[in-house]
């Protein structure tokens, strides 16, 4: 399983409001720097932004406003390690009515988290909420600590890193020989990402659960399932190795513009590192006859179980039987609509493989 994207960004009214009231007491030429850096930020202008901003900085570095929306700017454009020295500078004012201090911790929080540094990203979330100096940067902070599970709820979790993974597990003295495990999915990392190869920002923070009942209240929702934007996976003990990875490594490998669920939780299931035979599985399940399309367009009609299995078996055949082009076009926009005259062929074979007795 997959989560959507799970933050909007805050809302600026308020903020810039309380920001332009906090500017008449700034010398006339720095008010406005800062009130266009506002504006060009609001409007969505962050390479003006940046450029004029750091232009000015350079002449006047003491310029904490001008200093969080350069900050913010680059952090808006996935641009962290750059974010971070402004958003360190600004943080420093007293907390005021401006919202400067907070929402300089806020995004401090963000881009400390995107570049692997998951205490120093909680302590400045931490601090922004403890303020509770503006509701719209409190709610952003208090958004981020859960989603990022920055909690003191994990803070007794055993932790193994391997190169690609940070793993956190509930109560390590059910898991027979952590070391193992945690090499296992490293490797499964590995694999993966020689077919779908990615860069990503920080390590994948996998959440080892005992079991969906403890999971449920904390996390809102039924184990397991990535978050891919995040990096992170909250998964059962049990779980195969490589499906919620999976998950993670093609959503930063290719970007998909569309996802449906089918060819989404298909993908996984390929990946999923287990020497499944996935053909007959979805023989099993589908009692020798899918309809692919019908799946494909109506996933909420069909049964949970025959959609994974014929998506995975589906996934594997076009893996070997499609070219490479055609499957990253599938995976980037995978909606039936888009891939019916390249795949249409294909599907028809595939239905008819499933279709033999097993
Ligand atoms: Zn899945």
């Amino acid at each position: 399983m997959q989560t959507r994207r799970i933050f909007r960004r805050p809302k600026l009214y308020g903020m810039m409001l309380s920001l332009l009231a906090g500017l008449i007491y700034l010398p006339a030429a720095r008010a406005q720097t800062s009130e266009e850096a506002g504006r060009l930020y609001v409007s969505g202008q962050l390479d003006q932004l940046i450029a004029q901003g750091e232009a000015s900085l350079r002449k006047n570095d003491q310029q904490p406003i001008l200093h969080m929306f350069v900050g913010r700017a680059y952090a808006d454009q996935n641009r962290y390690p750059e974010a971070i020295p402004h958003l360190e500078k600004s943080r420093q004012v007293p907390a005021g009515s401006d919202g400067v201090k907070v929402w300089s911790l806020g995004y401090l929080g963000t881009s400390y988290y995107f570049t692997d540094q998951p205490a120093k990203a909680q302590a400045a979330l931490e601090e922004c909420v403890a303020l509770n100096n503006t509701q719209n940067a409190t709610k952003y902070a208090q958004r981020r600590l859960q989603g990022y599970q920055l909690l003191p709820f994990y803070a007794g979790w055993r932790v193994v890193e391997t190169a690609h993974l940070r793993l956190h597990f509930q109560s390590p003295e059910q898991v027979p020989d952590l070391a193992r495990y945690a090499a296992e999915r490293e490797q499964a990392y590995q694999a993966i990402s020689q077919k779908f190869p990615a860069s990503l920002s920080k390590k994948i923070d996998f959440y080892v659960w005992n079991n969906k009942a403890d999971a449920k209240p904390v996390l809102q929702r039924e184990l397991g399932f990535a978050v891919p934007e995040a990096m992170l996976v909250n998964a059962r003990q049990n779980q195969t190795r490589g499906h919620e990875l999976a998950h993670v490594l093609v959503q930063h490998s290719l970007q998909p513009t569309q996802r449906t669920k089918l060819i989404n939780e298909g993908i996984a299931v390929y990946l999923d590192q287990t020497g499944a035979n996935r053909l007959q599985r979805a023989r099993q399940l589908a009692q020798g006859r899918a309809d692919v399309w019908r799946l494909w367009e109506h996933p909420e009609a069909a049964d949970e179980g025959q959609l994974y299995a014929v998506g995975g078996a589906l996934l594997e055949y076009l893996a070997a039987h499609a070219t490479p082009e055609q499957l990253r076009a599938l995976l980037k926009d995978q909606r039936a609509e888009a891939n019916r005259a390249a795949l249409e062929p294909l599907v028809a074979a595939f239905e008819q493989e499933l279709a033999k007795p097993e």
